[in-house]
């Protein structure tokens, strides 16, 4: 068996921009830029960065929840990038998908137990009484009770229906879950429970996590290794202690230094980034961090940097480090 459970490789993901009466195209939005990465067996990669900066795009198009534009991406030994639409059916039982808003992400008409044994009829396993044991267990697994399974979606609460939106992703016994800010719409307090569930979930089920957050400080205790995005790119990737004692891309130290520490000797120079965040419908050449970086050259301005190992599966797209 392989180590890495996903590879992901030269991920694009490019959305037409049409205009005019004849919706010619007139450009595109570059969500996902050439991104490249590998999850091992039954580890988490937390994936970080500034809204719009494509990780929903990245997660959705490696599951080919939306078809990537370029790139290839190896899941458990296979090359799904060339799935038929059937084969890639199959294989999306073992990768899985928690959302953001489990609201929206939640029938509203359906009862707890309807929406948590489709996954099931779609993929043809077990019978009416072997489903509903089924959803009875889950309800336990994420740590709510099988009485729940006749209630709706909005008789519960904000981090009891994210448990809901979880044992869903889990009723195919996936092997992979790509979390998609699985607790940004929760409240502060909820959030630690959900992410302890997680956890646990993880380590019972031998899970491995792609686990996305706008938030450093959401995934900096859940992931092994972390990669910051900007502008549909990753541009640093390292293990989470690296990139929290070591930063190197200037864009992570900017983010990190407005992560509040709760020592207050470790404090941070607060560094404030210069001007906006440039759209992706046109974005800067060269480093598209040149134009907001304080260490910029006019090779940063020019030449796209390599996203290279620095030493030890330290990752970091920056001039500064190429020497
Ligand atoms: P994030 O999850 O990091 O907030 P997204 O992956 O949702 O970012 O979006 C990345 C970029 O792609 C954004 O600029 C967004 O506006 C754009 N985008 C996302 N989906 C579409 C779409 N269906 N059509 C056009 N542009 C899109
Ligand atoms: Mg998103």
């Amino acid at each position: 068996m392989a180590e890495d459970l996903l590879i992901v490789k030269n991920l694009k993901k490019y959305y037409p921009i049409t205009g005019g009466v004849f919706g010619k195209e007139v450009g595109v939005v570059k969500a996902v830029d050439d991104v490249s990465f590998t999850v091992k067996r039954g580890e988490t990669l937390g994936l970080v960065g500034e809204s719009g900066c494509g990780k929903s795009t990245t997660g959705r198009s490696l599951m080919r929840l939306i078809e990537p534009t370029a790139g290839e991406v190896v899941f458990d030994g296979t090359n799904i990038t060339s799935l038929k639409p059937e084969e890639m059916r199959k294989m999306r039982r073992d990768m899985q998908i928690v959302f953001q808003d489990p609201f929206a992400s939640l029938n509203p008409r359906h009862n707890v137990e309807k929406i948590l044994e489709e996954p099931l009829i779609v993929h043809g396993i077990g019978d009416a009484a072997e489903r509903k044991q089924r959803v009875s267990e889950m309800l336990e697994v994420v740590g709510l009770s099988s009485y729940h399974a006749q209630r709706y979606p909005h008789q519960f609460s904000g981090g009891q229906r994210q448990r809901i939106g979880i044992a869903r992703a889990l009723m195919l016994n996936p092997k992979l879950i790509v979390a998609d800010e699985p607790v940004s719409a929760l409240d502060v307090s909820i959030q630690s429970q959900v992410l302890n569930l997680m956890q646990d979930l993880q380590k019972n089920l031998s899970l491995t996590y792609l686990f996305i957050a706008h938030d450093l400080s959401v995934v900096r205790h859940i992931s092994d290794r972390v990669g910051v995005m900007y502008l549909g790119r990753i541009v640093e990737l390292t293990t989470s202690e690296q990139l929290y004692q070591n930063p190197l891309h200037p864009y992570t130290k900017a983010l990190l230094s407005a992560v509040p520490t709760p020592d207050p000797d470790a404090k941070r120079e607060r560094i404030i980034l210069q001007g906006d965040l440039p759209s992706p419908a046109n974005p800067p050449s060269g480093c598209t961090f040149h134009t907001r970086c304080p260490h910029v050259t006019d090779e940063c301005r020019s030449v796209r940097p390599q996203f290279r190992d620095v030493g030890s599966g330290h990752f970091v797209a920056c001039h500064l480090y190429n020497a």
